[in-house]
């Protein structure tokens, strides 16, 4: 892409009401536009890192065998009567509206309920299971602070996996396959040496649910990490009889704020006993259906990506989720000779199925562009200018090491 064609511009400061460093970045970089607090739109730049983040969990969900649904945001309120639910007393924020008629209707904050009921549908027999199904759904939530930028939204989409089951052993087999997507997630996404496996409080079900929590002073959230086994404890549920589970010393452990980019739950039985969800044995015998639910948000993911590893001068993407793998700055683009040799580096480059950001923009001092080039943050940054003509050898610069290489025009193409 050109970026004189880009219909979004960098900014030297962020708004003075932002308070995150990871909306801060964004905003400037022209990523997202702040409609209100708590409700970000997603930029060209913006969306092509969601877009990446998005395919890197859809890649895994697919990989264990999740397929991929989209429900709709607009629920019923009848289909949540069921499970009590509905009652602002039980979630306080739902975000509510009703019809012409009078109805009320919810916006999806979550999916157990819809999609428990949807499944009485398609699961019958013991054939039918194990499935599972995940979405990419924008969701609502009337959360009552929204100051974390892109981390906490109140619109926001949410890859959220829901699995159905024979019985508890199927489940666990099932659970343990999203355990090891989720890191291969966070691993691919650039987050793995800072996420941690987190234990944490399970339902009636479960004595343990598991958040992968990102350690970064933004979070919200307060685990104490054991470095050895690469697992954390939330808070919430550090007691010794939790230590003694573990095998963990409460000495050995190391506190850490931290955000929750993703979990994984044990349902059980509570919603298909809510939906009367069975299936039948090989004997004709009925069952209730064992359930698990996974969550991950990907504008939390990306926010979390901005708050640690990005650097005094910008972002810094991993090249998994990088809006373009290299930025061409091309320094006197008015010049003939300058603007032959970088159209030709641009095109030689996309011919080979290279994502590249031009900045062709004729205007901006040398000075301008390495700024925006380093707020940008493309993992890999090519100088095309008189000087770099006349001695026949590129710069390339790496965003991360700030590492510069000189290489030979036909050698960086090859
Ligand atoms: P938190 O504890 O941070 O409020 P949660 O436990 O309510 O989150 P879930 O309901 O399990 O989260 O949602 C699944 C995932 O969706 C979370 O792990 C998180 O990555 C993401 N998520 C939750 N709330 C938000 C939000 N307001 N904005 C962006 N992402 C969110
Ligand atoms: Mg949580």
């Amino acid at each position: 892409m050109r970026q004189s064609q880009l219909f979004t511009k960098t900014r030297r400061e962020a708004p003075k009401d932002e308070v995150a460093k990871n909306a801060q970045l964004l905003l400037r970089g022209g990523y997202i536009y702040k409609e209100m607090a708590g409700a970000y739109v997603y930029l060209p730049l913006g969306l092509r890192v969601l877009n990446r983040i998005m395919n890197v969990i859809r890649e895994e969900m697919d990989g264990i065998g999740a397929q991929e649904i989209l429900m709709t945001s607009l629920q019923d309120k009848a289909i949540w009567e069921a499970t009590g639910r509905w009652s602002d007393e039980v979630v306080d924020n739902w975000f509510k509206t009703k019809l012409k008629s009078g109805a009320d209707v919810g916006l999806a904050f979550t999916c157990e309920e819809p999609l428990t009921n949807l499944m009485r549908e398609y699961i019958h027999s013991h054939r039918d299971l194990p499935l599972a199904a995940y979405q990419l759904q924008t969701k609502f939530r009337n959360e009552a602070r929204a100051k974390s930028g892109i981390m906490r939204g109140r619109e926001f989409i949410m890859k959220d996996a829901y699995s159905f089951s024979k019985d508890v052993d199927e489940h666990n087999e099932v659970y343990e396959r999203y355990a090891e997507a989720y890191m291969r997630i966070f691993t691919r996404l650039g987050l793995g040496e800072l996420t941690y496996k987190t234990f944490a409080s399970g339902g009636s079900f479960s004595k343990y649910s598991h958040e992968y929590q990102t350690i970064t002073d933004a979070g919200e959230d307060t685990i104490y990490i054991d470095d050895k086994k690469h697992i954390a404890i939330n808070e919430e549920v550090l007691n010794d009889e939790v230590l003694a589970d573990l095998g963990v010393q409460r000495d050995s452990l190391r506190e850490a704020k931290a955000v929750e980019v993703g979990n994984i739950f044990t349902l059980g039985t509570k919603f298909s006993d809510a939906y009367d969800l069975n299936y039948l044995d090989e004997e004709g015998h009925p069952h209730r259906v064992f359930m698990g639910s996974y969550g991950i948000g990907p504008g939390r993911v990306m926010g979390t990506i901005v708050e640690v590893l990005s650097d005094e001068k910008g972002i810094v993407w991993p090249e998994s989720v990088a809006p373009f793998s290299f930025h061409i700055v091309a320094l006197g683009y008015e010049d003939e000779a300058v603007k032959a040799e970088a159209d030709k580096l641009y095109e030689a480059l996309n011919a080979r199925g290279i994502t590249v950001l031009l900045d062709d923009r004729i205007g901006p001092s040398a000075g301008e562009k390495f700024a925006d080039s380093d707020l940008l943050g493309m993992p890999k940054r090519v100088v095309v200018s008189k000087k770099t003509i006349a001695a026949g050898l590129y710069e390339l610069k790496d965003r991360k090491t700030g590492e510069v290489t000189t290489i030979a025009h036909e050698q960086l193409i090859a």
